[in-house]
């Protein structure tokens, strides 16, 4: 089914949009987070929530305008004070009063006469901003309207406030959001009669019409009436999403096997090292998973360096064992590369042939490759998401492993189970869920968890310093470096960008290069696949000592003789991915250091964040935090992994809404699943406008 001719006008790209240029097309696609190769819609922008309303109704004389508040005045103009010409940093000030008393009006950096034109000598204008003090005056700096009696009129008395970014004015959003909302098709109802009443919820139309040209600041707040059902409605989408993934998944039916113990007892005795109690267990149910009829949904979760992956090619070679194929996906080529030399050797040791397949790989390699694993010589496939590209065609998928699921999205894990008709599949995430996140967003998968890690690790020192500390840093680094330390060194972003002063890592490896040379190396995202190969090797291999990096070594890689982690601009990393980059790190016998460096002044919550990973190593504890910190929808990533990243629910002010749409969505696919006729057509419509089209297709036929 094509999408309803109804929500076209909320499909249309930015760039038709009038006021919308190259330049700020590029800017909004970068925004809203847009995907490669495709373009922001409105949509987009109708899903922007503002964080909050200005009311500028109130009009008030200068005696009682009180600091802070954002008011109106009518003011007469009386005298200006540019900058004195060998001063331009000094600001341009404008004298003017009322009858109650006197204001200035502050304006930085002015170039030409511009001021002297808005705000003429003499004249009344109404001036509208946010009340200053200044040597115990009263002031306003850059006035947000400043308008001529005849243009009161135009003056947004309720105005909502975006969150922008660098290069995007709010008047550019809003004149978009403006143009949005004109265009706002009414939408048929999806949701049922009773919980609209029982809330007082007016249709979806009428509610963004609330949120983005309310009337007053009440109308817009979180918990006014259409927030919430707006927040319900996102809510009610994701899980209708999960239930039709749900019963496709369960509907298919898989293979009981039969173990006959040949190769994982061949491969527990080729392992160079005894397996914890939790892995044992979590071998053994998914072995019993694997024994049953039912098709197995697993989600095996242990914290960063619990042993995931021994766990999952147990599974597989037990797969194998019953003449299946089985596969393992990575998210990334340097992820996927690695599991493949680690898994290599194990299988070469009982006798399995295992394969590399990546997007980027010559057709000499590629082409046999191909064949091997059609016509079933190759048995165990070790990949990127090149994995599910059309020409694979595998000869008998039995189990399907995804690692690091939080770069994976629902949609991915379906089409890898589709791919294989009626493969096991086995998910892992090193991102511990708290049980409560497990139900919504992985409601349909079983759990398996590695509470404890391989017995010999050592805690690891966590500092926190600011980056003014450099020198230090680098000096014990040294000594570190001279005693054998091999160490990564991460920062946020690979070149120089518009975000302000952020080190790149290509500056700070060109700063590091001046001490240490080439023992220091530089490894990100643009890289090409080939080099940030060679240049990992190199420091597997201990001829790099330290490895500067972007959070391209975010997951999974095992270098264990690396014991220091220093990651730049901590405090623009979330709490997950600290734990992460710091899992890195505490993986072989040597104690480990992670530092932690920011940049002043650190806000109270990132200062939260850098605390936490300082004072505790576990997973579990770190995800709960995280929760408090960020609410859930972060927690999981963002809309790009297909992973709920809400838009309009906050999570701690919306989460009871969440049961409710769980249960009402359980009821819709119950009663109607394939969501035919008026009301069907409804939650289909639903699904659209929340970007949910992926799961359309797998509405059952009528
Ligand atoms: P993760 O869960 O983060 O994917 P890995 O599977 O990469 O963890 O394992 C981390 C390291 O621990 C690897 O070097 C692996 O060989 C080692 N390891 C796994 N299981 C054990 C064990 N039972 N005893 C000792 N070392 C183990
Ligand atoms: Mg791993």
């Amino acid at each position: 089914m094509a999408r309803p001719d109804l929500l076209t006008p909320l499909f249309r790209s930015l760039s038709s949009f009038s006021g919308v240029g190259p330049k700020l097309d590029a800017l909004l696609n970068k925004f809203f987070n847009v995907a490669k190769g495709q373009e922001a819609i409105a949509q987009d922008v109708l899903m922007h929530m503002p964080s909050q309303t200005i009311d500028r109704r109130k009009q008030v004389s200068i005696a009682k305008a009180y600091l802070g508040e954002i008011v109106t005045l009518e003011l007469y103009i009386d005298s200006h004070q540019p900058p004195p010409k060998n001063r331009p940093s000094m600001p341009h000030r404008v004298f003017a009063h009322d009858e109650s008393g006197e204001i200035s009006l502050v304006f930085f950096r002015t170039h030409g006469n511009w001021v002297e034109k808005l705000l003429p000598i003499g004249s009344t204008r109404y001036v509208c901003g946010e009340i200053g003090f200044f040597n115990g005056a009263k002031q306003i700096t850059h006035p947000d309207y400043v308008l001529a009696p005849d243009k009161l009129d135009t003056l947004p008395l309720i105005e909502p406030v975006y969150p922008l970014t660098q290069g995007l004015s709010s008047k550019a959003l809003r004149k978009l959001i403006l143009q949005v909302i004109e265009r706002l098709p009414d939408l048929p109802e999806w949701i049922n009669k009773k919980r609209l009443e029982e809330n007082h919820w007016s249709s979806f139309t009428d509610a963004m019409r609330a949120v983005h040209t309310p009337n007053s600041p009440q109308e817009a707040e979180l918990t006014a009436p259409a927030r919430m059902r707006l927040a319900y409605d996102e809510y009610l989408a994701g899980q209708i999403t999960l239930q039709i993934i749900r019963s496709t998944l369960i509907k298919k039916k898989g293979v009981a096997r039969e173990f006959n113990g040949q190769l994982t007892d061949k491969l527990l005795k080729a392992l160079p090292f005894t397996l914890t109690q939790g892995q044992h267990t979590a071998i053994s149910e998914i072995m019993a998973d694997l024994g049953k009829e039912d098709r197995m949904s697993r989600l095996l979760q242990g914290d960063v360096g619990s042993g995931k992956t021994i766990v999952a090619l147990m599974a597989m070679v037990a797969v194998v064992e019953t003449g299946a194929q089985a596969a393992i996906m990575a998210p990334t080529e340097i992820l996927a590369t690695q599991h493949y030399k680690t898994l290599k050797p194990l299988c070469d040791a009982i006798g399995l042939n295992i394969i590399l397949l990546m997007g980027k790989q010559k057709v000499a390699v590629r082409k046999p490759a191909l064949v091997g694993i059609k016509d079933g010589s190759i048995n165990i496939i070790v990949g990127t998401h090149a994995l599910f590209q059309a020409d694979v065609e595998f000869n008998n998928l039995g189990l399907s492993v995804v690692d690091e699921q939080h770069k994976f999205g629902v949609y991915q894990r379906l089409a890898l189970s589709e791919k294989g008709k009626n493969a096991d599949l086995l998910v892992m995430t090193a991102t511990p869920i708290p049980r409560s996140l497990v139900l919504t967003h992985f409601g349909d998968m079983e759990v398996s968890t590695l509470k404890e890690k391989p017995s010999g690790r050592q805690p690891i020192d966590t500092a926190v310093l600011p980056i003014k500390e450099y020198t230090r840093v680098v000096a014990r680094l040294k000594n570190r470096i001279e005693a054998g330390a091999q160490a990564f060194w991460v920062c946020p972003l690979v070149e120089q960008s518009e975000i302000l002063d952020l080190v790149s890592a290509q500056d700070r490896y060109n700063e590091l290069k001046k001490i240490f040379g080439d023992k220091v190396a530089l490894v990100h995202g643009r890289m090409k696949a080939k080099e940030k190969q060679e240049i990992m090797e190199r420091f597997i291999g201990n001829e790099i000592k330290i490895l500067v990096a972007t959070t391209v070594i975010e997951v999974g890689v095992d270098v264990p003789n690396a014991s220091i982690m220093i990651i730049e601009h901590s405090e623009r990393f979330g709490l997950a991915q600290l734990h992460q980059l710091r899992g890195r790190v505490g993986r072989g016998t040597e104690r480990s250091a992670c530092l932690l460096l920011y940049k002043e002044p650190l806000s109270e919550t990132a200062n939260a964040r850098l605390q936490t990973i300082k004072q505790t190593e576990d997973g579990f504890e770190i995800a709960k935090k995280d929760l408090e910190l960020r609410g859930e929808g972060d927690v999981l990533g963002t809309r790009q992994s297909g992973m709920p990243g809400y838009n309009l629910a906050v999570p701690d002010v919306h989460r009871h809404l969440l049961e409710k749409a769980h249960a009402d969505a359980k009821n819709i696919i119950a009663n109607n699943p394939s969501l035919s006729g008026a009301e069907g057509e409804a939650v289909r419509i639903l699904l659209y406008l929340f970007r949910k089209e992926l799961a359309i297709p797998l509405i059952r036929a009528g």
